[in-house]
Formats: structure tokens, C-alpha cells, sequence
């Protein structure tokens, strides 16, 4: 899934492009061939406060911040969890969630504590802090796939024992199975966008414009709308 693009625009200089992964109800996701969610609405926010046109873009998680490094893109937001490491890389903006990883598990195997996940079959989506926290706590190598939906569709499987992955998604991917539950918060963790380093008037923009969303409720809309919308999809 590639260069699907949102928005409109041909001129360059005067787009703003948003690079994001579009497998993460409801920060991004698919409407038909339209990538929508809460990240493309506050990029979307960013670029109509520089008085840019806007595009958006879906690759693989782990090709999200490399684009904004090589200059594919100028916003990087899909979901992205701030970590010391990806900081060595981009500079992110204030944070717009807090959130976590959580354990997606069958009910008739019931998660417990993460002690309990030692040595087990762990389907993560490659490239996220859900992959690292398998590779850097659980000292482990998990089953890496290209989505939330993918992992959990492991798990129904019986391909893998357990999925960890961020709780919007794994909550998304869970409604309607019955026979699946997520756990508690695993981690404590916070979204924000990222962007090349050294662009300090950028950031400020990002960062008002965070700001502003926050506080006059579109933010808060926007939770509302996309958690149902993805919901909705997940029924069909
Ligand atoms: N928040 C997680 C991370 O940054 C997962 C993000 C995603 O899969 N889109 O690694």
C-alpha cells in the first residue's frame, strides 16, 4: 500500500505532505481509498495554518520517520510514540495523546502479568514500541506483521499466543470477538508528531496549532468521530 494521496495539490512548495502508517484506527485508517483519522486532521490543521495545500501519504511503519529525514515528507504522524531513540533521529512536537501498549489475549488463555509472556509466541507490528518492548523487556523476538489487524488475525490463528500493541487499535481490533480481551496499560506513553531536525519555526506551528485544537474541542471531536467511524467500519 503506497502512495495513496488525500488532499489536493501539485505545487511543492505550496503543500504541506504528511507521511503516516494508515493501519491504526483511529489516529489513521482507510475510508475507502482515503486515508482519514485525529493525525490527519491536525496535519491538515498545521498546513491550513501555514496557508499550504495538504497531502497525505500511507507506508509502513518503520518507513513513516525515515521520510521525514530524507525530505519524502514534511509531517510524520501515525501514532508515533516520543522515545529517547527516534529523538537521536527527528524532533518532535508537544504531545497530543497519552496512551499505551496493551496485551491482546484469548479469553481462554487469560493474560495475567508480563512476566507471564516470557518465552511466548508475540505478534507485533514491526518497527513499533511494542516490537521494542518484546526485543528490550521480554528480551525475546516477537512475530512482527504490517498492522494491528494483522497481529490480532495471528492471535485468532493461533499462529501467535499474545499481541501487544497500542490500545486505540487493539481496542478497534477486539470489537466484536468475543472470545478476545486487551489488558491494562503496559507502558505509559505519549503521540507526537515528528519532523526533520533543525526547523524551529515549523515546530512552533505544529505546536500552536496543537494547542489550538486542544483547547476550542476539535480535538476532542475528532477522538469522538473517528473511534465511531472505525468502530463502524470494523462491523461491516
Ligand atoms: N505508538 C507506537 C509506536 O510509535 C505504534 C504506532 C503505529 O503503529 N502506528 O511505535
Amino acid at each position: 500500500m503506497s502512495a495513496l494521496v488525500c488532499g489536493c495539490a501539485d505545487n511543492k512548495d505550496d503543500t504541506v505532505k504528511m507521511i503516516t502508517e494508515a493501519t491504526f484506527p483511529p489516529y489513521e485508517f482507510l475510508r475507502g481509498q482515503e486515508i482519514v483519522g485525529i493525525d490527519v486532521e491536525i496535519c491538515r490543521a498545521v498546513a491550513q495554518k501555514l496557508g499550504k495545500n495538504f497531502q497525505c501519504e500511507t507506508v509502513d511503519f518503520d518507513s513513516v520517520i525515515p521520510a521525514v529525514i530524507s525530505g519524502k515528507a514534511h509531517l510524520a504522524a501515525a501514532g508515533i510514540t516520543v522515545t529517547e531513540d527516534r529523538k537521536k533521529n527527528v524532533d518532535f512536537s508537544d504531545p497530543y495523546v497519552k496512551t499505551g501498549i496493551v496485551v491482546v489475549y484469548k479469553k481462554g488463555n487469560p493474560f495475567k502479568d508480563t512476566a507471564q509472556l516470557k518465552g511466548k509466541k508475540i505478534g507485533v507490528q514491526g518497527g513499533t514500541t511494542s516490537e521494542t518492548f518484546v526485543t528490550d523487556e521480554l528480551k525475546q523476538e516477537p512475530e512482527r506483521t504490517k498492522s494491528p489487524a494483522e497481529a490480532v488475525a495471528a492471535l485468532k490463528a493461533g499462529r501467535v499466543e499474545f499481541v501487544i500493541a497500542d490500545i486505540d487499535p487493539a481496542k478497534n481490533c477486539v470489537k466484536g470477538e468475543d472470545t478476545l480481551a486487551i489488558s491494562d496499560f503496559i507502558t505509559s506513553e505519549e503521540y507526537a508528531i515528528a519532523i526533520k531536525k533543525g526547523q524551529p519555526e515549523l515546530l512552533k506551528t505544529i505546536n500552536e496549532t496543537i494547542a489550538e485544537v486542544k483547547a476550542d474541542g476539535r480535538l476532542e471531536k475528532w477522538v469522538a468521530d473517528f473511534t465511531a467511524e472505525a468502530d463502524k467500519l470494523k462491523d461491516k
